[in-house]
């Protein structure tokens, strides 16, 4: 807290002084909660960001070094060599660019120069709420026929397993040591050509991802076969510059794709939760309002319950009984970052006694527009910003993917591998980035130069479904907890403990009094997982679940799954076949149990801690010394064998021998 805070208390007092602020021509500068406060000073922000891109180490510091790295910086970023911290190199340190180091690599891993095969995987962990998952889709597939289009690469698409390159969005931290810095900033990274990480790429959610030109409204429904919305359009006479709910009574908002409804009677429904939900495990049902989580009733999507602050809604009334959930779009007046992520503008709001009736810059410096999302920022105090043109998609992953395959950061300002941002309409791939790639993979065997080709392509339209096609798989009824002599795995997840066999689980809540009835196919709520699973535990920071199976392991959190890979990653010894039990604590860590053996997990960075393994009879006296299904479970340290089970209290205390059906599942007792 610098200048910046004492300034904001300042302007508070001064607002409380004058009870009446309008009119006042000197706009006051307010903090406003939840924003990532820069009170960094030009130096600070100089070093860090020198720091951060590779131009100079910890070590270093003193000011001739500072010189060097400020004079290589402008050098590799085609500013003029001044060496010393001036207006244009400041400029250019705040200009939003990609997170990928411009000297030398990502300190932890060490990629490869390039892939050996030429037929590269990629799969979409997650999709961002700014944009239609079709819209999503087609940006990544144009950005890969950038680099195909000029090599013998190819790029298929795949929906399970490991490919090449992992794709995903994710906030600030997003389970990889370089965290994101919410709006603006970083854009996105990737890592270079390898197994595992490598390869993958990373976008920042806390961007407005667009195609560059502002808010794209993809509608669905209606009769305009998926187009795109058409802002203003007039309906009934009227201008509308977002879509609306004006003429329709059930309350979903709507658009017309050409410039005039009354004229064409062209329309479709934009994004809402009323409509459908993406990724979760709904396949798209719309929201049920109100819904049940954890004993509240809630009239909205809400972001309770998760960490990375994504906006959810239950697809049945009740969340807890049923547990079927998907993620909300967001509406097209969804602001970004603030405090509301997601949430629409709300018109008229009040700021500082004042009515709005649109965004504004009131109360800022940086001259950025907002709104509130309640009618009153006075008493809510909730915010964020309003859409602008937003980052195209298609260009930062284009960039991305350069990475992905093996390139670095460029000096020329017009490739498309320099490290900042820009909007171009019409790209054209740099002969530089050309050069680049193909010094790496070639030009293949296909004509080049290439033919002329359309620029704009039209966006793939699916033929509108409203519900959900998928067959009903009913599983039989007559499968019994009670019946199962010896579980696969036990876990405790989302607060209820999970009983799984051959496929199928059960679930049980604290309150239950009762065995539970009705299993579910592990299939349908984590699609690619094995019928069997070893152990499963769900890390309390993060909300992931990781499962294990023979030699495999799999990370789902709500919006992707990760694996299976290999257990040998995590550093394992070699001669470890399965892991047997497992629970996570607190602190970051998880333990890993096989039999007589246990090791601790650090679940940052998915490795093994020195140490281990430790002897599980050394720490857990008194349970056996081949237990299975090794859980946490309301504080208390659970070792089964076979259907009984050794309960151990935190303070590594037997006090418990029991069985699994009568004292765990409430089975009846003949
Ligand atoms: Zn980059
Ligand atoms: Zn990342």
């Amino acid at each position: 807290m610098g200048e910046l805070g004492v300034l904001a208390i300042v302007a508070i007092l001064c607002s409380r002084g004058h009870s009446v602020p309008t009119n006042s021509k000197t706009p006051l500068s307010i903090t406003f909660p939840g924003e990532i406060q820069s009170s960094m000073t030009n130096a600070e922000l100089a070093e860090r960001y020198l720091l951060q891109f590779g131009y100079m180490t910890q070590e270093q510091g003193s000011n001739v070094t500072l010189k060097n790295a400020l004079t290589l910086m402008q050098q590799k970023l085609g500013l003029t060599r001044t060496g010393v911290l001036d207006t244009e190199t400041l400029e250019a340190m705040r200009r939003p660019r990609c997170g990928f180091p411009d000297i030398g690599k990502f300190n932890t891993f060490d990629g490869d120069l390039k892939w050996d095969h030429n037929d590269i995987t990629y799969r979409i962990l997650s999709y961002s709420p700014d944009l239609d998952p079709e819209v999503i889709d087609d940006a990544f597939a144009r950005a890969f026929k950038v680099w195909s289009d000029v090599t013998p690469l190819t790029f298929t698409r795949i929906y399970s397993g490991e490919p090449d390159i992992n794709i995903l969005f994710g906030p600030e931290d997003h389970g990889d040591p370089y965290p994101f810095d919410g709006k603006d900033g970083l854009l996105a990274h990737a890592y270079p050509p390898g197994p595992g990480v490598q390869g993958d790429a990373h976008f920042d959610e806390d961007e407005f991802w667009t195609l560059g030109t502002g808010t794209v409204v993809k509608t669905r429904f209606g009769n305009a076969e998926g187009a795109l919305c058409h802002f203003p359009f007039i309906f009934d006479g009227q201008s509308y510059s977002s879509c609306t709910t004006s003429g329709r009574s059930d309350g979903l908002p709507w658009c017309s794709t050409t410039p005039s409804y009354d004229q064409d009677k062209k329309y479709g429904f934009c994004p809402s939760e009323l409509l459908y939900t993406y990724g979760g495990n709904s396949e798209g049902q719309p929201c049920v309002f109100p819904f049940i989580f954890d004993g509240v009733s809630y009239n909205g999507c809400t972001k309770e319950g998760r960490q990375d602050g994504y906006r959810w809604c239950s697809t049945t009334a009740d969340y807890d009984q049923d547990q079927k959930y998907g993620f909300c779009p967001n509406r097209d007046t969804a602001v970004i970052g603030g405090n509301s992520q997601g949430e629409p503008c709300v018109f008229p709001f009040t700021f500082q006694g004042k009515r709005f009736n649109s965004c504004t810059t009131d109360g800022r410096d940086d001259r950025k527009l907002w709104c509130a999302t309640t009618s009153s920022y006075d008493q809510d105090r909730k915010w964020g910003f309003c859409p602008d043109q937003g980052y195209s998609l298609f260009l930062v992953a284009a960039h991305e993917f350069g990475h992905a395959l093996g390139l670095e950061h460029s000096e020329v300002q017009d490739a498309l591998m320099y490290p900042m941002y820009s909007y171009v309409k019409d790209f054209q791939l740099h002969e530089d980035d050309v050069r680049g790639i193909q010094y790496l993979y070639g030009t293949g065997s296909r004509p080049n130069p290439n033919p002329p080709k359309s620029t704009k392509k039209p966006l793939a339209t699916k033929s509108p479904r409203r519900t959900t096609t998928r067959p009903v798989r009913p599983v039989d009824p007559a499968q019994d907890a009670c019946k199962v002599e010896k579980f696969d795995a036990i876990a405790d997840l989302q607060g209820a403990l999970h009983f799984f066999k051959d496929g199928l689980y059960w679930t049980l809540t604290p309150r239950s009094k009762n065995a539970p009835q009705n299993p579910q196919r592990i299939s349908d709520t984590w699609p690619g997982l094995p019928s069997r699973i070893d152990t499963a535990f769900q890390d309390p920071t993060s909300k992931s679940i990781f499962f294990f199976s023979g030699l495999k392991f799999w990370q789902y959190t709500a919006t992707s799954a990760l694996g299976p890979r290999s257990i040998e990653k995590l550093g394992l010894n070699k001669d470890v076949e399965s892991i047997m039990g497992s629970f996570a604590r607190d602190n970051g860590k998880a333990l890993l149990f096989n039999g007589e053996r246990y090791w601790r997990l650090n679940l940052k960075t998915l490795t093994i801690d020195n140490g281990y393994p430790r002897q599980t009879a050394a720490d857990y006296p008194g349970v056996p010394g081949d237990s299975h299904d090794v859980f946490l479970y309301q504080g208390n340290y659970y070792f089964c064998q076979d259907q009984y089970f050794w309960r151990v209290t935190s303070r590594k205390q037997q006090d418990m021998v029991g069985y699994v059906s009568y004292d765990l599942l409430h089975c009846p007792q003949n």
